[in-house]
């Protein structure tokens, strides 16, 4: 019966067991973590937004105007006219009829899979796509078929496979690997077998396409070939919640049968007035997407020439694959005694042997921050630590 103390110290055994470090000050490169000063290279704030005073700024205006709190759902009168601002604001950046506000990525994706297949359907997914879209497709019920990473052919076979209506589901940036679904090319397979394409852009909304538009549009590709997009605003806009967006039947229906739309306090007004400023930040300093391209050129650069091993990446997300879990999380230690933190990313989360440093940039990052990841990353390596490492790759 409920023997957690066993079960924990399996997990502590195994490696498996998590632990928290206490942050203080505004996001952004340099923290104080643990009473220490930390750089730190593992934020998804990519655009630097999440310190941003004009953004705090705006959330004190929307907690006075709105308080704290919404107090209820959106269905009953937590619906703002803040939060119906934003909406229509982020449908208008992504070019879509319609969007629609939840209070977290992670239940934009359960409400939304679970609402649009059941019993009797299919979700076809990409083996590497995030647990929120995993977890999706098993709350739904619906017949669950996943593919080689990346591998459209793959999903083609899976596809040939699936039953009633089908839902094909891809991230648009890959968490652990950075690097980007093969969209266009999914886009024709959904539609030759009458599937619909439903894209899980966290990572490349206010990233990637002009005006920080998304993973799609980078790729020239809208409404007609994804009909599903779902973004985080807790990511590259430096805020907290997630929206789905499509056209109109999409939205409405999703108003109604999305249980985690339906049963849950909507998110603070003020938090929509802070992104709605977030969101003119993001599509207006375009410098900011520059200068992510700039420092992930000099990372990749500098990494190279230390002879790492890196992954097929051009965004923010530039993991270093090392391989043992023991020797990532070695690695990873001796940075944070450096003051630097870069985590260790280990099986369950990765394959087995496939151990990495999980680098995130930030346009709020220095160039010269980068140079001293590189050259503390260059010490470490050639540190008896490091060079068993080295080895590992
Ligand atoms: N999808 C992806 C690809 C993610 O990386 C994340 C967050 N790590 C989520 C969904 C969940 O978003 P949220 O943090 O807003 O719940």
């Amino acid at each position: 019966m409920f023997d957690l103390h066993q079960r924990l110290e399996a997990r502590r055994a195994a490696g498996l067991q998590r632990f928290r470090r206490q942050v203080e000050g505004p996001a952004g490169p340099l923290q104080r973590i643990d009473g220490r000063e930390i750089l730190s290279f593992c934020s998804n704030d990519y655009l630097g937004l999440a310190g941003h005073p004009a953004i705090a700024e705006a959330l004190r205006r929307g907690s006075l105007a709105y308080g704290t709190g919404s107090g209820s759902a959106h269905l009953i009168n937590g619906h703002s006219r803040a939060h119906h601002a934003l909406e229509e604001a982020l449908a208008e950046f992504v070019g879509r009829p319609r969007a629609l506000l939840f209070s977290t990525g992670y239940m934009a994706n359960l409400g939304t899979v679970a609402a649009l297949v059941g019993r009797g359907d299919s979700v076809v997914e990409d083996r590497l796509n995030h647990a929120s879209l995993i977890d999706a497709g098993t709350l739904s019920g619906a017949k669950r078929l996943r593919y080689a990473h990346a591998d459209v052919d793959s999903a083609r076979r899976q596809l040939s496979r699936a039953e009633g209506d089908t839902l094909l589901l891809t991230d648009g940036v890959f968490s652990m690997d950075g690097d980007v679904a093969p969209l266009p090319a999914l886009v024709e397979a959904a539609r030759e077998c009458g599937a619909w394409l439903m894209v899980d852009d966290a990572h490349g909304i206010g990233v990637h396409g002009s005006g920080g538009r998304g993973t799609l549009a980078r790729y020239g590709l809208g409404q007609q070939d994804a009909p599903v997009l779902m973004g985080t605003l807790g990511k590259a806009l430096g805020t907290a919640g997630a929206f789905v967006a499509g056209d109109e039947d999409l939205i409405e229906y999703l108003i109604g049968a999305a249980r985690t739309y339906l049963f849950t306090t909507a998110m603070p007004a003020a938090l929509a007035e802070a992104t709605l400023q977030a969101l003119t930040l993001a599509r207006e300093e375009e410098w900011r997407r520059e200068r992510l391209s700039e420092l992930i050129v000099r990372l990749r650069g500098g990494a190279a020439a230390l002879g790492l091993t890196l992954m097929p990446s051009d965004t923010p997300i530039q993991p270093i694959l090392i391989g043992d879990s023991a020797q990532a999380l070695a690695v990873a230690d001796a940075l944070w005694a450096q003051g630097i933190l870069v985590p260790a990313i280990r099986p369950p989360t990765v394959a087995e042997g496939q151990a990495r440093l999980r680098i995130t940039l930030s346009a709020a990052h220095e160039p010269e921050q980068v140079d001293r990841l590189l050259e503390t990353l260059a010490a470490v390596l050639a540190s008896p630590v490091g060079s068993v490492a080295a080895d590992a790759t």
